[in-house]
């Protein structure tokens, strides 16, 4: 580091502006370097199929930052949703994506139309999942996890209760979500930020339920019940409790985005 030119000891120089002049030129010709090359990192494509009761087109979809488009030559479905047009997004694996729409359905009495799409090539990575989750104006669903970071405040194994059986894995509350981690099968793994929580329960000791706001057809929104294989710390229902609930009066925990409270001054009141 001691033979850095700047770094040596010489008066101010006519040189030494040159090299300093040389070397700004340098840092700003990366900035136009590095800074497009990012915008389109933003930007994600894939070869898709769309499906179709009958006959399946296929096109790209485009995900950035501000909308997610489907290009495709069967012109009808070519659309280009601004993530607030999105009723719900719907991460079913690394290769599908289930976008929910407000757009009436005629033939479905009015029922919103689902585009599912099917990746060709390529996959729904942590990195996109994370871009899908921050631009969502409604709780996605997703069972790829996005990237995060931290420890698990608590951790437990569980059984997920399908109507018939279910299936195993790993329950893991952190300080600003809920996992549901599922080797057994996969699509039912989960990513809840605290917002994403309808409601939850613990109506017994063995017993953990979460309410998503995920659509269920033809029903409420859907329910995941867990049988925890061990007992879950008291306190654990608690530190769920003021995260899913976030109220004035508990001015010291911040709820998680997207739905974001500013902290107030009231005392903390025993509920
Ligand atoms: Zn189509
Ligand atoms: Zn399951």
């Amino acid at each position: 580091m001691s033979n850095h030119p700047l770094r040596t000891m010489r008066p101010p120089s006519y040189g030494r502006s040159a090299r300093l002049c040389r070397l700004a030129a340098a840092l700003l010709a990366m900035a136009f370097y590095f800074v497009p090359r990012l915008a389109v990192a933003q930007t994600h494509e894939f070869q898709v199929e769309h499906q179709h009761t009958l006959r399946d087109c296929r096109g790209t979809l485009i995900i950035t930052p501000d909308t997610i488009d489907y290009r495709t030559t069967h012109k009808k479905d070519s659309r280009s949703w601004p993530y607030v047009e999105i009723r719900q997004l719907k991460v079913e694996s690394s290769t599908r994506l289930e976008i929910v729409t407000y757009e009436d359905q005629k033939r479905m009495l009015g029922r919103d139309k689902i585009f599912k799409f099917r990746l060709l090539q390529g996959q729904l990575r942590p990195d996109v999942v994370a871009l899908l989750m921050a631009k969502s104006t409604h709780p996605p669903a997703t069972s790829v996890m996005p990237v995060a970071s931290g420890t698990p405040a608590f951790q437990i194994p569980v059984k997920h209760l399908h109507t018939l059986g279910g299936c195993e894995g790993l329950l893991s509350i952190y300080p600003d979500r809920v996992t549901y981690e599922s080797k057994d099968k996969p699509t039912d793994s989960r990513y809840w930020r605290y917002a994403d929580i309808h409601n939850f329960g613990h109506p017994t000791r063995y017993r953990f339920e979460i309410t998503t706001f995920e659509d269920k057809y033809g029903g409420p929104t859907k329910v995941f019940n867990f049988q925890l294989k061990e007992d879950l710390p008291a306190r654990a229902h608690d530190y769920v409790w003021v995260r899913v609930y976030p109220s004035e009066f508990y001015p010291n925990e911040r709820p998680t985005s997207p739905t974001d409270f500013p902290p107030t001054d009231l005392p903390l009141v025993p509920r």
